[in-house]
Formats: structure tokens, C-alpha cells, sequence
């Protein structure tokens, strides 16, 4: 008899997750990590540490903010980055305490080393000392997480080119910073370096920034990048660098062009780690990302055995990654239980930042009859009162049902405030519901209300069938 009801593969967001909620079910769990820090790309890298940045960021555009009430700005304030690293390394520390304590509260045994299937019941752990110990495993949760993707034939080297993981590694704020890729994390990063002081350059393949989100939000940050002075290339590659003697690059762009940078970020995508997991031996055959699929349940092909997490090439999200392993770990105790992704929000910690849930515009109307209710950031009086007027709410409705499908909120508090619209969404409520609720006054959620009330003018105007 195994001596572990479950074994969890991977110590980051999801694995945790898994491994507390299967404690919690009174299973005696045994979780696997490969370095002894706990925490994977949420707590050592990735969420964290790059919300650090935007924090220190954000606040030295807020010192700015001080001029209307009179309180001197100091023209030309700088962030030292040596010391928003020693915050960053407080705050991972603090999680990991957190971490720490919950783990041993719920008596979960931690084994450090590299896991990899034998069977599809059995999993083989190479410990740090070379030690090889073989465990039997009735439940295995998989949640091994991601890695970055570096561009054919330009390795990452942690020092001029740099992955999304490398940044908190960085010594100082590059003077001039060439970031490949305007994804979610290639925009973030463009907002809180030029926050910092560095000149950036953005370059993109596609034919606009943040693909796959909301053509609105997706426009709102361009614009707000030219305000910034962050030069936007799209349509255009990185054919290939020349790293000087000096450390400078000299990036040769698809276009022709030629940008010289202190350091180049490739942010293109990252891949699920499965490489060393030996799916083979468990009778598990990956996707063509070296993904693993599960069906709602967080179950893969083979009984028993779940993943949860980055490893799934989904949404890639901290906050999807626990949600995941919980769901993981409830039905591999036994429970039955399903993943629901329809109400699940995201944000983008832009400039202004970005809160999104349900369908976008562009994917709503591909499905039906859709109405769009607006408000914009400068029609609320508590936006005005902050000096936060740049933004917008938009209310995606159902056109037959008037039920609330899709929300987008660029401005101010918007990763905070979508959670309010992820709830509506999931309780199926209806343009009447928002508007008529009572708004806090003044707030930025009524953009709730007006948008809401927005939209129900456009459908009063509908000619009846
Ligand atoms: C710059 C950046 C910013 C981000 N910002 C946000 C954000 O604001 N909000 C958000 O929700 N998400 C954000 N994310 C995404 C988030 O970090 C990830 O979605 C999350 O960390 C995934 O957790 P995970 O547990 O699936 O994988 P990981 O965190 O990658 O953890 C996997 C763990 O498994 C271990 N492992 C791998 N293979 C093995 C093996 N064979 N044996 C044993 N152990 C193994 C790894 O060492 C690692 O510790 C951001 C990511 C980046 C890069």
C-alpha cells in the first residue's frame, strides 16, 4: 500500500494549491519540487516580483499626481532599482513564510528533487544529492508549470537577453530596453520600465498589441503607449542581434530597421515543462506544446492521474493555476467537481491597468446578437476627484437575454472592480441588475451603473420584433 493518497508533482501556485486541498480532504499528500524554494513562478519570478515593478512604478507616476493639491514633485524623481529588489525579495520571503506555515500546518511531506513517471501509478524522484527514491503514487496531480520561449537562434543569457523571468535579476533600469513581443507581459513590462526611465521599444509581430484581448483595450493601451513616449513597432520581427564588446545590442528588425539597446526582453510565450516527466511511462501523449489535457474535470487520459496550472498552456494565469490543482485534487479524492472558466476574470497590470471576464467583443459577436453598453473613466466624478480620467467601461449583453456575457474595464482599480462583473456574469444577471443596483457614491464601480444604463437605452432604441 502507497504510503501518500496523493503525490503532487511541482511546488508553484497550482501544486500547492492541490496539495493543501487534498490535506484539507484528509489526505496524506506528498509534494514534489525540484528547487527547495517553494512558490514556482508566482512567488519566485513571475506574479510577484514583476508586481513589485508596477507598484514602484506606479507610485512614482502618483508622485506626479501631487502637483494638484499643491505638494511639491520633485521633477525628474527616480526609483532606485537596487531597492525595489530588496522590496521584491520581502515580499516573495513573506509569501514563502505564509507558504511555509500552511504546509506544515496541514502536514504535507515536501521532498526536494526532480519527479518523473515510471508507471502510471508509480513516479521516480531524483533527489538533489543524485539519490534516486521511487514512490507509489494511487493520485498524482501534475503541475509542473512553464518556461519561456526564447526566439530561434537567440538564447536567453540572463544578462543583455533577458526572459520575463530574468527581469528581477536585472542589477539596474536598462537605459535603453528593446522588448520582443507586446503581449500581456511585453505591455506591462513597456509601461513599468518607461516608468523607471528606460527608453523602450516595443516590438511586435502581429498586427497589434495585446492579440487576443478586447480591440478596445488592446487601443487603449497603444495610445497610452505614445502618450508615454513607448514606441510600438508592429508587423515587425527580430530577425537577428549583434552584442558588442560592451554588452550594447544591436537589434536588426524585420523592417529594416536597426535598434540599439542596453538589453533586449523576449516575452513571445512560454511552454508547459514536461519534458523530464516521462509522460510515456504513464500513458499519457502530450499536445503539440508538450501541453498536458485534461477534460473538466482536470483529469488526463489516464485515470488517477490530474495537471492543473501552467503545464495545461491555457490561461497561464496564477489565478486560474489554483483554482485548477483545487478542482484537481477534490476529484482525485473522490469529490466531482468541474472547472468553470466562463466567469474566470484577468488582469493586465498595465497603465492604466486592464480587469476582463467572458467574451470580448470580437468573439461575442462572432456568437450572436450582442448589445455593448459604454462609460467612459471621464464621465465618473470619482475619476476626476484622482486625476485618473483616462479609460472605459464596456458591458458586453446577450441581445435575447439581456443576461451580462463579457466586461472590460481599462482604467483605474479596473483588476480589482472586474471581480464585481465576474459575479454578474456567473449569477446570469441581467443589464436591469447593474443598473438599477446602488453605487457608492463616489466610486469608480458606478461605471458599472452607466455602462449598464448605456446599454439599455441601445436596446430601448431596438425596433420590437
Ligand atoms: C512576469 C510574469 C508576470 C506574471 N504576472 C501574473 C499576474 O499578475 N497574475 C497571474 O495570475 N499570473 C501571472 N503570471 C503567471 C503565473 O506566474 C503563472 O501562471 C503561475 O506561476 C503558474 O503556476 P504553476 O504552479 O502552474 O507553475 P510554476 O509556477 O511554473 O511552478 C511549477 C513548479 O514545478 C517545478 N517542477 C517542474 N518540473 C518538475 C519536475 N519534473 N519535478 C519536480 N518539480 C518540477 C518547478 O521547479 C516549479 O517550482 C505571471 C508570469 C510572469 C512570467
Amino acid at each position: 500500500m502507497s504510503a501518500y493518497g496523493l503525490v503532487v508533482i511541482g511546488g508553484g501556485e497550482a501544486g500547492i494549491s492541490a496539495a493543501l486541498r487534498a490535506a484539507q480532504l484528509g489526505a496524506k499528500v506528498c509534494l514534489i519540487n525540484r528547487e527547495p524554494e517553494l512558490g514556482g513562478g508566482c512567488v519566485q519570478t513571475g506574479t510577484l516580483p514583476s508586481k513589485t515593478l508596477s507598484n514602484a512604478a506606479h507610485f512614482l507616476e502618483n508622485l506626479k499626481k501631487g502637483k494638484r493639491y499643491g505638494i511639491p514633485v520633485v521633477e525628474g524623481a527616480k526609483a532606485d532599482y537596487k531597492t525595489i529588489l530588496e522590496s521584491r525579495h520581502k515580499t516573495t520571503m513573506c509569501e514563502v513564510g505564509i507558504l511555509a506555515t500552511l504546509i506544515r500546518k496541514n502536514a504535507i511531506e515536501t521532498l526536494i528533487g526532480t519527479a518523473s513517471f515510471k508507471g502510471p501509478r508509480s513516479v521516480e524522484l531524483r533527489l538533489l544529492d543524485g539519490t534516486v527514491r521511487a514512490l507509489d503514487s494511487p493520485k498524482t496531480v501534475v503541475a509542473t508549470g512553464s518556461r519561456p520561449v526564447a526566439l530561434p537562434g537567440l538564447p536567453f543569457d540572463g544578462k543583455t537577453v533577458l526572459s520575463p523571468d530574468d527581469l528581477t535579476a536585472l542589477d539596474a533600469v536598462p537605459g535603453r530596453f528593446l522588448i520582443v513581443g507586446a503581449g500581456v507581459i511585453g505591455c506591462e513590462m513597456a509601461f513599468i520600465f518607461r516608468s523607471l526611465g528606460s527608453e523602450v521599444v516595443v516590438v511586435e509581430k502581429a498586427e497589434r498589441a495585446l492579440l487576443g484581448q478586447d480591440h478596445d483595450v488592446a487601443a487603449l493601451i497603444t495610445r497610452e503607449f505614445k502618450k508615454r513616449g513607448i514606441r510600438l513597432l508592429v508587423q515587425t520581427g527580430l530577425e537577428r542581434v549583434e552584442t558588442g564588446a560592451d554588452g550594447r545590442v544591436r537589434a536588426f528588425l524585420s523592417s529594416g530597421e536597426t535598434v540599439e539597446a542596453d538589453r533586449v526582453m523576449v516575452g513571445i510565450g512560454r511552454r508547459p515543462s514536461t519534458e523530464e516527466l516521462n509522460l510515456a511511462a504513464a500513458g499519457i501523449t502530450p499536445g503539440p506544446r508538450g501541453e498536458i489535457q485534461v477534460d473538466e474535470r482536470m483529469e488526463t487520459t489516464v485515470p488517477g492521474i490530474y495537471a492543473a496550472g501552467d503545464v495545461l498552456a491555457r490561461f497561464m494565469l496564477s489565478s486560474m493555476a489554483v483554482v485548477e490543482a483545487r478542482i484537481a485534487a477534490e476529484n482525485a479524492l473522490g469529490r466531482a467537481v468541474k472547472m468553470d472558466y466562463t466567469c474566470a476574470p484577468w488582469g493586465i497590470y498595465t497603465d492604466p491597468e486592464v480587469g476582463s471576464v467572458g467574451l470580448t467583443e470580437e468573439w461575442a459577436r462572432a456568437g450572436g446578437d450582442v448589445v455593448i453598453g459604454q462609460c467612459g473613466y471621464n464621465d465618473l466624478v470619482r475619476s476626476c476627484l484622482d486625476g485618473n480620467v483616462t479609460g472605459f467601461f464596456k458591458l458586453i449583453f446577450d441581445g435575447p437575454t439581456r443576461r451580462l456575457v463579457g466586461a472590460h474595464v481599462a482604467g483605474q482599480d479596473a483588476s480589482e472592480i472586474i471581480h464585481f462583473a465576474a459575479l454578474a456574469v456567473k449569477m446570469g444577471a441581467r443589464a436591469e441588475d447593474l443598473k438599477d443596483m446602488v453605487y457608492n457614491h463616489p466610486t469608480v464601480s458606478e461605471g458599472f451603473g452607466k455602462a449598464a444604463a448605456d446599454a439599455l437605452n441601445k436596446f430601448g432604441q431596438r425596433t420590437p420584433a
